[in-house]
């Protein structure tokens, strides 16, 4: 580190969890955001101000005026625009040293899983389901640590899953059900700060992650609810009949190829 980055991130240094170590760990690391939206603009603000050195960001989306209200990392006048380039130009304004890799079309199949090879951590702020479950899918697969959050109405949570740690649940533990349809921000309304709330939660998780001082929330479920302030863990079982992490699915994936 050079001194403009001692100097920059000297209030995480002098934390002694972190440390000039730590602080060049961050800055060695590469994480996968998916989706630039609610949950992805706080997460991948964080991570570029907290000196995470490569985010790759993924996002196909344009910015709508409806997106303004909550999707801090867009700007006005950059409505109409692709989000991961309008998310990307205010990383690079933040911190012009974060290599940021704007992927502005659909990441699937075998780039997606290069890409969530290649991550120390992955972060899920996707708004969908098919989604999540090819990201867990795809983390199962390498191993890699995933983070993922949810927000709508005034609830939000965040779970981890350390797929690489063989007594780990995974994401369809929790929904073992392919069919189940997510509820939109659109058709059911968000409040502004909530996803603010559960993006920073899962900017903390992954800086955690990245820095070997815990992954608290893997196995756990952390809820919020902004409208009685409280939070609320719970520990999810791993599901012994899961449709992606259970003996019988990795026996199904097996007899596949
Ligand atoms: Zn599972």
């Amino acid at each position: 580190m050079d001194t403009d980055q001692l100097e920059r991130y000297s209030r995480q240094i002098r934390l002694p969890q972190i440390g000039e170590a730590g602080q060049q760990r961050l800055l060695d690391s590469r994480v996968l955001i998916i989706g630039a939206g609610g949950l992805g603009s706080p997460v991948s603000m964080y991570l570029t101000a907290a000196g995470v050195g490569h985010l790759v960001l993924s996002d196909y989306d344009r910015v709508d005026e409806s997106n303004l209200q909550r999707q801090i990392a867009h700007r006005h006048e950059n409505i109409g625009k692709l989000k991961a380039d309008s998310a990307a130009e205010l990383l690079g304004e933040i911190n012009p040293r974060t290599r940021v890799d704007a992927i502005n079309y659909e990441l699937d199949g075998d780039e997606l899983l290069e890409h969530v090879d290649l991550a120390d951590v992955v972060v899920d702020c996707t708004d969908n389901f098919p989604s999540r479950f090819t990201l867990n899918r795809m983390t199962l697969a390498t191993g890699t640590p995933f983070v993922s959050g949810a927000a709508i109405r005034w609830q939000g949570q965040v779970v981890t899953f350390l797929p690489a740690e063989g007594a780990s649940p995974c994401y369809q533990c929790l929904y073992p059900d392919e069919s189940v349809e997510a509820a939109t921000c659109a058709a059911e309304g968000v409040v502004a700060p909530l996803v603010g709330v559960i993006g920073s939660m899962q900017a903390l998780e992954t800086l955690n992650i990245l820095l070997g001082v815990g992954a608290h929330l893997a196995g756990r479920l952390l809820m919020f609810d902004g409208m009685t302030m409280e939070w609320e863990a719970i520990k999810l079982p791993k599901n012994p009949s899961c449709p992606a992490c259970s003996q019988t699915a990795s026996e199904g994936t097996a007899a596949e190829r």
